[in-house]
């Protein structure tokens, strides 16, 4: 059987909205105002309350909200910050940005995301700060990691570039920890027509740094009280985010459906299916099935044009930027063994229900 079902469809997603996105950018246009001001202003407060924060600081991407969340905390050469040993590269990148050094824990295999039970036996006199993923969509078990913050006095920064709209034990992920970093890459849950990113958190002190270090370390123009970044949301952006807030939980919802009807579907086959957490309401950003013969089942899927992506094929201890950690294969047998086994299939709120039968058809054969 041969059918086209594509890993993603943004285009689809644009023209849902066609209409309120298109005029959404046509005010920014006519505005005459292209950095920062009143439509980045609305978005911040938008986005705050949605997460449940006190305060939302809109940034370039993804990468540089957990940079500049790393500098905002004072982190640098010296400093240690303890990581998923199966997270994209970003994660890591933005420790290394700051001159600090990446310490990764491995994630159990069960929920994929970093094990509290572990972070203990990494944390050294030089561990500053604690950096969980909410990876694939599903919140990471936060009270024992802010428990042990807690007890070592440490920062926690979430990266919550997968979990937009996620709930931990009933609360949307966005304040539990020090700093929650968000990306708005367009194929994220809430994403943007191009780069776009943002903090959130419940401290003022750390908003109004970060708030500072994103635009030339300057508060008032041409007056510069540290050396910051150009690290700005763009009002287009923005203003596309606004429109797709407004559907974010319907969508969110979407996506829900079609893993309940995934995770039928697949219930006999001889994939290991994702599991969810009892503390967690994942928005399931990808569907991540494992299988020790994951190439032979891409090929198979490919065959049968449906798309499929790997996050992610290599560990970022193995890749050639960290070679200088000399973390060989073996380093991190869960995160190896993951990369190895897992495969993405076809997810998003544009996706139609009913093509996900045959997809399932597919996998068990
Ligand atoms: C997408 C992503 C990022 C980086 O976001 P960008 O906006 O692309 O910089 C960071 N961490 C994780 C887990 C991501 O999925």
């Amino acid at each position: 059987m041969i059918f086209k079902v594509p890993f993603l469809d943004l285009r689809a997603a644009y023209l849902e909205l066609k209409p309120e996105i298109d005029a959404a950018i046509a005010r920014v246009l006519d505005s005459g105002w292209y950095i920062l001001g009143s439509e980045v202003e609305a978005f911040e407060a938008e986005w705050a309350q949605y997460c449940g924060a006190s305060h939302a600081v809109g940034v370039g991407n993804g990468l540089d909200a957990l940079t500049l969340a790393l500098r905002a905390l004072e982190i640098g050469p010296g400093d240690e910050v303890i990581v998923p040993s199966n997270t994209y590269i970003a994660t890591w990148l933005a420790v290394s940005a700051v001159g600090a050094t990446p310490v990764p824990v491995e994630p159990d295999l069960a929920t994929y995301n970093i094990d509290p039970a572990l972070i203990p036996a990494a944390i050294t006199p030089r561990t500053k700060a604690l950096l969980p993923v909410h990876l694939y969509g599903q919140p990471a078990n936060l009270d024992p990691i802010l428990a042990i913050a807690r007890q070592h006095n440490l920062s926690v920064v979430e990266d919550a570039a997968q979990a937009h709209g996620a709930l931990y034990k009933g609360q949307r992920i966005g304040a539990h920890g020090d700093i929650v970093c968000w990306s708005f890459y367009p194929g994220k849950n809430l994403g943007a027509l191009g780069d776009a990113g943002a903090i959130t958190t419940n401290r003022a002190d750390l908003a109004d740094r970060i708030r500072i270090l994103r635009n030339y370390g300057s508060r008032l123009k041409y007056v510069n009280e540290v050396k910051g970044f150009n690290s700005r949301l763009d009002p287009i952006q923005a203003a596309v985010l606004r429109v797709k807030l407004l559907v974010l939980d319907e969508w969110n919802a979407r996506r829900r459906v079609i893993a309940q009807r995934y995770l039928e579907g697949l219930a006999g086959s001889a994939l290991v299916l994702p599991k969810v957490a009892e503390w967690a309401e994942p928005v399931w950003h990808l569907f991540v099935v494992r299988h020790p013969e994951r190439d032979a089942l891409v090929k198979r899927l490919n065959e049968a044009g449906v798309g499929s992506l790997i996050h992610y094929p290599v560990p970022p201890h193995l890749q050639e930027a960290y070679a200088e950690m000399e973390l060989g294969m073996g380093a991190f047998p869960v995160a190896e063994r993951m990369a190895g086994e897992v495969v993405s299939l076809p997810m998003g709120a544009q996706l139609s229900a009913t093509s996900i039968d045959p997809i399932c058809r597919v996998c068990n054969e």
